[in-house]
């Protein structure tokens, strides 16, 4: 996996359950040659070493779960992976029962970040089930594997799921459009953009 790599995995956090912290940086190249690339991102996959100290924030963002055994729509592409994990490292915690189906798009399996991470997650949840897109993927094509671009459309979701999007705006516009026509309503739609939250009105 080149573009895509844990930096550090053991910086030590008093009081979190955990003795560990993680952080999972993409690289920010740059879009169209003119643009720069990411500062911080390029910055910490060209010069961040094993034994590097680097001061993070605690976490934070705008798909909290909430409590309760409601069903759970938790749909990814590419980096935004990272809060879905978090998700269903929660859950498997709690050793919750919750009917959640997972959606992730990528590129491939090779750049798809934590993969083998999300397949033991789900493994741990026993109403747990995964749905993964690849533009290429391995062949041959595993079950629960498709060709293509997300399609949330061909799913059967769980009636009062609430749907918990993170990707690049037009996977999480697809997608919200998708479960919208579906019957989903707004107010159970939540996203994250990693980046500037212009992605609604574009
Ligand atoms: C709540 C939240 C959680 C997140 N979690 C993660 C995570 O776990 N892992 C992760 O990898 N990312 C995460 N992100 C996304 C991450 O914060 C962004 O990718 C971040 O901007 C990268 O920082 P950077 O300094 O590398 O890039 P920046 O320097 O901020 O650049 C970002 C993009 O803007 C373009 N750009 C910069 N300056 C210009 C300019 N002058 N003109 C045109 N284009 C320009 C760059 O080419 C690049 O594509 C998260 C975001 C949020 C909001």
């Amino acid at each position: 996996m080149q573009q895509l790599r844990a930096l550090f995995e053991h910086a030590a956090v008093e009081g979190s359950r955990r003795k560990t912290w993680r952080i999972t940086v993409k690289r920010e190249r740059s879009a169209d040659g003119r643009a720069p690339e990411g500062e911080v991102s390029s910055w910490l996959h060209a010069h961040a070493r094993p034994g590097d100290i680097v001061k993070v924030s605690l976490p934070f963002g705008d798909l909290a779960v909430p409590e309760g055994d409601s069903p759970l729509l938790l749909a990814s592409a590419g980096i935004g992976i990272t809060p879905m994990l978090s998700i269903l490292d929660h859950l498997a915690d709690a050793s919750s029962g919750r009917r959640v189906t997972v959606v992730h798009a990528d590129r491939s399996p090779a750049h798809h970040a934590h993969r083998l991470e999300l397949d033991d997650l789900v493994g741990r949840l026993p109403h747990a089930t995964p749905h993964l897109w690849y533009e290429s993927p391995q062949e041959p094509v595993q079950p629960r594997v498709r060709r293509g671009r997300a399609d949330v459309t061909r799913l059967t979701l769980p009636e009062h799921a609430s749907a918990f999007l993170c990707g690049p705006p037009a996977f999480m516009q697809g997608v919200r459009g998708d479960l919208l026509t579906q019957g989903l309503s707004p107010k159970d739609i939540r996203y994250e953009v990693f980046g500037p939250d212009l992605w609604l009105s574009e």
